[in-house]
């Protein structure tokens, strides 16, 4: 496919899509009915019915029965851990492995010409941003999605979390799959945000942030605290009535789904004529600008609403520009300010 009818490439190499991310189009006004149609089919193809397929078959096939869950033992989990792990390696591993080992699309859709392999840096253990996003997800972050989810199926086996039957509410339950991805994104921009005030982001959330090009593998390369909080989205569905199935896709949504901020590719070319959108710029621009897009694509317009909303555009470029350059003359009068106290 040739990406230079999609975009432009600058003097670096470095490729972005033409046009605006924008939001969902249910949030304009007057109501777009067409836009809205036609946004339905993208909201549900393929990457939640992905996340909802891989929650029935974890459903149906891997998770043990009720009986066994009512215990906590060290039996169960470790076997859901190495279903995840070994999911995601197949799963992120491809894509790596088509990709960015590979190299099959080139440079292609790509917005950092450059590959992580490439750029070996101090910050990452042994010096590889590769190795240490791989070692970060399958210790610590894979560990803690595992915990949230024994956690989560243990509440419902043993009756803590109030499980609400398919049978008997089915449209209440088919509502709350469709509004799953709404909770992903406000939990995520939540916890997100507060991870980047000064001192947590130190702390915590700069690991994440080590990869200023990520790749698949750094999709959950996190500090254990943020590992924890990122998939503990799933322990909702304790509080609100639910059911495990809805769980487990929320989840996978976070699980799965972190997958898609940080492929670094607009498109993954399928055939010559076809293919898969990756909704990963917003999250993209995030990894490069640091301070824009907490939260992910526009489901729910957050970062329009407080202001870091970049849209991939040059307005976008002069707005967050304008808005460092006021941040930046804030902290002067406040260092100003101190100096002269002192
Ligand atoms: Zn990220
Ligand atoms: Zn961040």
């Amino acid at each position: 496919m040739d990406d230079l009818k999609f975009g432009t490439r600058n003097k670096r190499g470095d490729w972005s899509p033409n046009g605006r991310i924008e939001v969902a189009p249910f949030w304009a006004w007057p109501p777009k009915i067409l836009k809205v149609l036609h946004w339905l089919p993208e909201y549900i193809w393929p990457w939640n019915t992905f996340h909802m397929l891989t929650a029935l078959a974890y459903w149906y096939f891997i998770v043990p029965s009720v009986e066994t869950m009512k215990t906590l033992s060290w039996g169960w989990p470790l076997y859901l851990y190495a279903v995840n792990a070994a999911a995601i390696f197949v799963m992120y591993g491809s894509i790596e492995l088509f990709f960015y080992v590979k190299r099959v699309q080139g440079n292609r859709f790509k917005y950092n010409a450059k590959f992580p392999s490439e750029q070996p840096s101090d910050v990452f253990w042994f010096k590889s941003q590769n190795i240490d996003n791989f070692m970060r997800s399958f210790f610590i972050s894979i560990p803690l999605w595992t915990v949230a989810e024994v956690l989560m199926l243990w509440c419902f086996a043993n009756g803590t979390a109030s499980w609400v039957n398919w049978h008997d509410h089915p449209y209440y339950l088919a509502a709350l799959v469709f509004v799953a991805p709404v909770i992903h994104e406000v939990h995520f921009f939540v916890i997100h945000r507060l991870i980047h005030t000064p001192l947590l982001y130190k702390w915590i959330h700069s690991v994440h942030h080590n990869s200023v090009n990520p790749s698949p593998w750094s999709s959950l390369s996190m500090h254990p605290v943020e590992g924890f909080l990122y998939h503990a989205v799933a322990l909702w569905h304790l509080v609100i009535p639910s059911n495990p199935i809805v769980a487990l896709f929320q989840l996978h949504i976070a699980g799965f789904g972190a997958v898609n901020g940080h492929i670094g590719f607009e498109k993954l070319e399928v055939t010559e004529g076809t293919a898969v959108d990756s909704h990963a710029y917003a999250h993209y621009l995030h990894h490069k600008y640091f301070e824009v897009n907490y939260g992910g694509d526009g489901l729910i317009p957050l970062d329009k609403w407080f202001g870091t909303w970049h849209d991939g555009t040059k307005e976008g470029e002069v707005q967050m520009q304008s808005r460092f350059e006021k941040k930046k003359a804030r902290m002067n009068d406040k260092n100003t300010q101190a100096s002269s106290r002192t």
